[in-house]
Parts: structure tokens; C-alpha cells; sequence
């Protein structure tokens, strides 16, 4: 039998972690590519039996582990019970000791030897994207084999683009609602302080006050708004918040933007403080709110 090859054994064995970590459909496209290498090895058309979605590829596995060993029970059971015919319970017993909880320290024992199986041996799969693509490198949440452009990588391992893009996700979690709310609470906020933000006035001292008094208006307008949708993230929440909060600075600032426009450079000139106050104000106060958005 073909699995006496360390190679092919490893890869059973790497096939078979997929599998019991839930992965069906990456473990079914592993066992079938051992197979496709190796098509006499009865531990995985068992495992393409036990995990394949469609039930003729099921029943064909199972038969063929059957060809391959007729002593085998765990096929021989899978078999009837697709075709519904009888099981001697005695049998059932017998071939499912896995079921059965382990005691602690075995279990333990053997995840340690797996462990280290993997270090030594590391053989490789074809790019579950890229077919023509080999590669020692797996997804560390659903364990298919991704290949370098395909693979994203995390401080904790690799994520293929499925993965990465359900964990994107799960982590933006705002719903539509949230956006409308969010921008009917900064929105007025922005207003206010950009109204009050024209009416400071000039001079130098208020540009160093600006640097301190902004982010913390920033942080209350973030703050806020971040409260007034229970928390939750948005991919473009931040931007939206950006946008209103620049909005509330020039509705209220129309009526002089407007003049400084008409007068040309000399009324730029003379206004110069006021606009790199509004100018600071938007850029630290932004950036505040920004963060709190986040
Ligand atoms: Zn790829
Ligand atoms: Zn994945």
C-alpha cells in the first residue's frame, strides 16, 4: 500500500487534522489530492468517504475501501448505513473508538508527537487557487494549501483570501443604520464646533491651543458618534466622520471663504491666523476623531 511512504503519510496525517478541525470541504479537496499522487491509499479515499459533500462520491469511496481491504469496518459500516441496511451493533462499537472521549494526558501526548512530526516533515499541496501552483505554505484557519501571492500574512500564521475576507467581516460589523446614525450625530457636532472654531480669532498663541483643544474635540465628536451606533465598526465609518466633520467647518466658514475669495490675496493676507487655525483645527480634530472611529 502506498501509504507506507513517509511522504504520503504525512500528508494523511495533515489531511486528517483538517478534517477533525471541522474544514470538510479542505479536507475533501487534501484527501483528493493525495489520491490523485497515490490512488491505492485506503486511509484517504476513507477520509474522502467520511468528509465528501456529495453522497455518490461518498458511497464510491467507501467501496473503494472496500476493494482495497474488505476487512475494513469503519467502510463497511459507512456503507450500510448510506444504504440503510443493518449494522450488527457489536460492530458499531468496535469501530468507533474515536468518538469515544480520550483521557487528557493521551490526547495531550499525542498532539505533542503530531506537533512535531510537522516540523520535521513538510510536504507540499497545490494552491487551492492556482492549481499549477506548489506550495509548503496553509491557511492557519481552514488549512488549505495557499500559495505565496495567495497568502496573507498574519503575526499568527497565514490566511488564504476566504479566510481573511470572513474575518474582515466579522470585525466590521456595522450595519447599514449605523452609517445614517452616525453621520446625523457628527454632523451637528461638526457644525457647532466648526462655528465656534471661525469665531476664535487670530493670533499666533491660538494655533499651539488649537493643537491641544482639536483633539480633544476630535475625541468627543468621535467618542460620540462611535457610542450612538453601540460600538460597532465600519470599514468607511472613520472617512464619513472626516467628511461631516469637514463639512461643519466650511458650511459655517461659507460666508467669509466667500469675501476672502473677492478680495483677493490682501484679505487672504489679513485673515491668514484665522484660516491656519480652522486649517490645524480640521487636521488634529480629524485625526482625533478618526481614532475613536476606528
Ligand atoms: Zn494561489
Ligand atoms: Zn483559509
Amino acid at each position: 500500500m502506498d501509504i507506507s511512504q513517509p511522504r504520503i503519510r504525512s500528508l494523511v496525517r495533515q489531511a486528517n487534522k483538517v478534517e477533525e478541525s471541522g474544514k470538510r470541504a479542505a479536507a475533501e479537496q487534501l484527501y483528493q489530492q493525495i489520491l490523485a499522487e497515490a490512488p491505492e491509499t485506503e486511509a484517504a479515499w476513507l477520509g474522502l468517504a467520511r468528509v465528501a459533500a456529495d453522497p455518490s462520491a461518498q458511497e464510491a469511496a467507501y467501496t473503494r475501501v472496500l476493494e482495497l481491504n474488505p476487512e475494513n469496518k469503519e467502510a463497511t459500516i459507512g456503507l450500510a448505513e448510506m444504504r440503510g441496511e443493518p449494522v450488527p451493533a457489536a460492530w458499531r462499537m468496535e469501530a468507533k473508538p474515536e468518538s469515544e472521549p480520550k483521557p487528557k494526558a493521551e490526547k495531550a501526548k499525542a498532539t505533542a508527537v503530531v506537533a512535531h512530526d510537522d516540523h520535521v516533515e513538510a510536504y507540499e499541496f497545490a494552491c487551492y487557487r492556482h492549481a499549477d501552483r506548489v506550495t509548503s505554505l496553509r491557511c492557519y484557519t481552514c488549512g488549505k494549501p495557499i500559495c505565496v501571492s495567495c497568502a496573507n500574512k498574519t503575526s499568527v500564521g497565514y490566511l488564504c483570501p476566504d479566510c481573511k475576507r470572513e474575518m474582515e467581516d466579522k470585525f466590521f460589523n456595522a450595519k447599514a443604520a449605523d452609517y445614517v446614525i452616525a453621520a446625523l450625530v457628527s454632523f451637528p457636532l461638526s457644525l457647532v464646533a466648526g462655528y465656534l472654531i471661525w469665531r476664535l480669532g487670530g493670533g499666533i498663541f491660538f494655533i499651539f491651543i488649537m493643537m491641544f483643544v482639536g483633539g480633544a474635540v476630535g475625541g468627543v465628536i468621535g467618542r460620540l458618534t462611535k457610542k450612538a451606533i453601540g460600538g460597532r465598526r465600519g470599514r468607511y465609518l472613520p472617512y464619513l466622520v472626516v467628511t461631516m466633520m469637514t463639512l461643519g467647518v466650511i458650511i459655517p466658514g461659507l460666508p467669509l471663504l466667500v469675501l476672502l475669495l473677492v478680495g483677493g490675496p490682501a484679505a487672504i493676507a489679513g485673515s491668514i491666523f484665522t484660516l491656519i487655525i480652522v486649517g490645524v483645527y480640521l487636521f488634529v480634530a480629524g485625526g482625533s476623531a478618526f481614532y475613536w472611529m476606528k
